[in-house]
């Protein structure tokens, strides 16, 4: 199977609410032609953006449900620059359009996770071991760095990667620095070391999507799937979570997910509809890729190139540059976080790994040669 990664996102709850005609009229009578917080460029993204929408001229870029959700959190006047930023996320790797920046910038708190997923490469033990080195957490000083060199050149952030992020001693002072910096700043959580001062930290902060990792609607299979985890336990985090908002942030607006893994026969998606909705706003899973295996599995022959080069960029824990979290011990490593996002990402590294997928020689890149992922 593969699957692309913008695509393997499915939106159970936010359809039926979806009022697609009046964000249409609001986009309509957006005029950025004469603002001066764009450049030439950008203006021309945006005209391409309405020329899209309201008149469907290539079907390349659509108001799906969850951009719906995400203007809905926008205040009217970051729309422009909100579209042109999901814009150049959605359209740029299919067109293999490459500009100074990812679109996308993952930033890893932790490496250490507190779960080992059935089909998470936590279980791997060559990874999680640490005298080999790989796990650890990112000091403030770096993070605070890579934040500042990102604020105005990408909106769109995930404090997630390979790890727990809230394992991370220093999450807190983490989410509060990037306040009011980006316009789409996701964190991926199990949920389980939620307490109260990091529900008020995630609700006095930037964070506009918080999802929760979860991929079951009952103790066993959760247990089976996520372990070390026990459902009973994030279930009350989520509501404390819930509570907290309600009763100190009811202005605050921030999208809820519950996303999980497609993995198992076992797992019956409107049962987990059903079960999570009422907690949270969106539900949403994801395709497997054998992530906990890639690196022995044996070759898949997809030789279409992989859209994650285009669109996403991640800094680990230890400031390792590398182009996606499938290859997570870093062999397709592109350097060392040197301070300059744009460099790194146009770098000849990166390209040579960006070549070898557009002429047809991803199976000779190790783990992308069975990664399914397009
Ligand atoms: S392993 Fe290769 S093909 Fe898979 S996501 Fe990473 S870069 Fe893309």
């Amino acid at each position: 199977m593969v699957y692309k990664k913008k695509n393997s996102f499915i939106n159970l709850t936010g359809e039926k609410n979806a009022p697609v005609k009046l964000i249409l009229n609001k986009i309509e009578k957006l005029d950025i032609s004469n603002s001066k917080q764009f450049n030439d460029k950008q203006k021309k993204i945006f005209l391409k953006i309405k020329d899209e929408l309201l008149f469907k001229t290539n079907n390349e870029f659509n108001l799906t449900n969850n951009i719906i959700d995400e203007l809905n959190i926008t205040d009217l006047d970051d729309w422009p620059n909100y579209l042109i930023h999901r814009y150049r996320y959605e359209v740029y790797p299919d067109k293999k359009i490459l500009d100074e920046y990812p679109p996308y910038l993952q930033i890893e708190p932790s490496s250490i996770c507190n779960y080992r997923c059935v089909f998470c490469f936590e279980t791997d033990k060559s990874f999680t071991t640490k005298k080999n080195g790989y796990m650890g957490t990112m000091k403030i000083d770096l993070f605070k760095d890579i934040i500042d060199k990102a604020k105005g050149n990408i909106e769109f952030i995930s404090l997630a990667s390979r790890g727990e992020p809230l394992v991370n001693p220093e999450f807190e002072e983490m989410i509060k620095y990037t306040d009011g910096k980006f316009l789409n700043l996701k964190i991926n959580t199990n949920a389980s070391l939620l307490n109260e001062s990091k529900c008020h930290a995630i609700l006095s902060s930037g964070v506009k999507t918080l999802v929760f990792s979860a991929d079951a609607a009952d103790e066993k299979l959760y247990s089976k799937l996520r372990v070390n985890g026990k459902l009973k336990i994030v279930l009350k985090n989520i509501e404390l979570f819930n509570s907290i908002k309600e009763k100190d942030y009811k202005k605050k607006k921030i999208i809820t997910r519950v996303s999980g893994v497609k993995y198992s026969d076992e797992q019956n998606f409107q049962e987990m509809e059903k079960f999570w909705k009422s907690l949270v706003n969106q539900v949403a899973f994801v395709e497997y890729n054998p992530w906990e295996n890639i690196y022995i599995q044996k070759p898949n022959n997809i030789n279409t190139s992989c859209s994650d080069l285009w669109r996403r960029m991640f800094i680990w824990w230890d400031g390792k540059v590398n182009p996606c979290d499938t290859d997570y011990k870093s062999t397709l490593q592109i350097k060392q976080y040197n301070g300059d996002l744009s460099e790194t990402w146009l770098s000849e590294n990166y390209q040579l790994i960006r070549n070898k997928h557009l002429n047809d020689k991803r199976q000779s890149l190790k783990p992308c040669r069975s990664c399914n992922v397009i």
